[in-house]
């Protein structure tokens, strides 16, 4: 058998609508784009979603709508996609990483809310593998440091504290209780990249919760300038009759979404739920295989969350970064593909660079050693989950045993 890690899961219902889109004569930003916002809108339950050309578009502008930069701080965790990180360099602020938990891959919160200081704007929690973040207790820490909070524009003092900007790219589906991520954090940023849960090829979404004081509309609005060259109006707009002229109102960047991306958007939201579904089925499946064993997994499911399933971490307690590799060669033998989520950031020549040390986060470190990515998404049968928790079960009895 041969298994990839995570092919997208494209059907002849996506081909239909991009070759329609490609048909229509308008192929750039448009009809398709705008009504993948809406229907992500509705998804999420906010009022407005913009649909960018990555997550990581979305993510930095954000910063810029928040009208973050230099002289500012942003916290994120140490145990991420560089994505969650490289945006805060974007925009000139500086970068702050926290460590995880001792026995999780969330933040830990005690040492960001220690990390919080009177130039902390924003902090990222990232959904790692479509688990959500603690929220309440990252509310109840940017409450809690209210006073240090110091806003330096209109919309920081709307807010009011510290902004929580959700790296959501895993998560997009996920809900925690009861409500969709997306709605959770003040801001969210989704991904749409081919690896991820829900695809446009490349592509994301940034989603926010109304702010009072704040028109949804004027935020919507901000995010278009900042993305389309500061341009008053966009293409389709030019296209009316003799409504040639424009402005530019800012020396602005370019990562709109295209509407022949946005179809492949709009049949992927038909049969998303059932895509969900599908990943809680194949986690059920590995959960039992491998969790007897004593191999730690995610908590895709509980009372309180329930995951977008979008990544099937493992953690085989007490190998060494050898025998992780060996295991993942074994597997490779097999036909089955892995990956490892994540090497800690400060692990990273760029971090590195930036004056990070990994000695100064232990648990990310600890977490990253015995840390194995399997194979879960929807192009995969039954028979090939079988056969992957099966060899994954083989081949990790031998390390367990000693
Ligand atoms: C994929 C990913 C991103 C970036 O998404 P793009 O759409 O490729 O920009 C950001 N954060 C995490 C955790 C990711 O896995």
């Amino acid at each position: 058998m041969k298994i990839p890690f995570s092919p997208p899961d494209i059907t002849e219902a996506e081909i239909e609508e991009v070759a329609e889109a490609l048909r229509s004569g308008w192929i750039t930003t448009g009809p398709k784009t705008k009504e993948l916002e809406r229907e992500v809108a509705a998804f999420c339950g906010t009022n407005r979603a913009v649909c960018l050309n990555s997550q990581t578009a979305c993510g930095e502008m954000t910063l810029r709508v928040l009208g973050v930069g230099e002289g500012d701080e942003v916290i994120t965790s140490a145990y991420t996609y560089t994505a969650s990180a490289s945006v805060v360099c974007h925009v000139g602020a500086k970068l702050v990483l926290v460590d995880t938990q001792k026995d999780s891959l969330e933040m830990d919160y005690d040492k960001l809310e220690a990390a919080i200081t009177e130039k902390t704007k924003v902090i990222i929690p990232v959904d790692l593998g479509g688990v959500p973040c603690d929220y309440d207790r990252i509310f109840s820490i940017v409450e809690k440091k209210k006073a240090l909070f110091h806003p330096t524009n209109e919309l920081q003092k709307a807010i009011g504290r510290v902004i929580v900007m959700a790296d959501a790219a895993h998560a997009f589906g996920a809900t925690w209780k009861g409500r969709p991520v997306g709605s959770i954090a003040d801001f969210s940023n989704f991904s749409f990249h081919a690896v991820k849960n829900f695809t446009t090829a490349e592509g994301g979404a940034a989603t926010w919760r109304s702010i009072e004081g704040v028109d949804d509309e004027a935020l919507y609005h901000q995010y278009q300038l900042l993305s389309l060259h500061g341009q008053s109006k966009d293409a389709l707009a030019k296209t009316q009759l003799g409504a040639w002229e424009y402005d530019i109102v800012g020396p602005w960047y370019k990562c709109n979404m295209t509407d022949v991306t946005a179809a492949i958007g709009l049949a992927q939201m038909k049969r998303y739920k059932g895509l969900l579904e599908r990943r809680k089925e194949i986690i059920g499946k590995y959960d039992a295989a491998l969790k007897p064993l004593g191999i730690e997994v995610l908590d895709h499911y509980s009372e309180k969350h329930q995951s977008s399933g979008h990544l099937y971490i493992t953690r085989i307690p007490g190998i060494t970064l050898e025998q992780r590799h060996e295991i993942i060669v074994k597997m490779a033998e097999a036909g089955i593909a892995c990956n490892v989520h994540y090497k800690p950031l400060p692990m990273m020549t760029a971090y590195k660079n930036l004056g990070f040390d990994i000695q100064d986060y232990p648990n990310a470190y600890e977490r990253f050693a015995n840390e194995i990515t399997l194979p879960l998404h929807t192009k995969l049968t039954d028979e090939e989950v079988d056969y992957v928790a099966e060899q994954y079960s083989k081949i990790v009895k031998e390390y367990l045993a000693c």
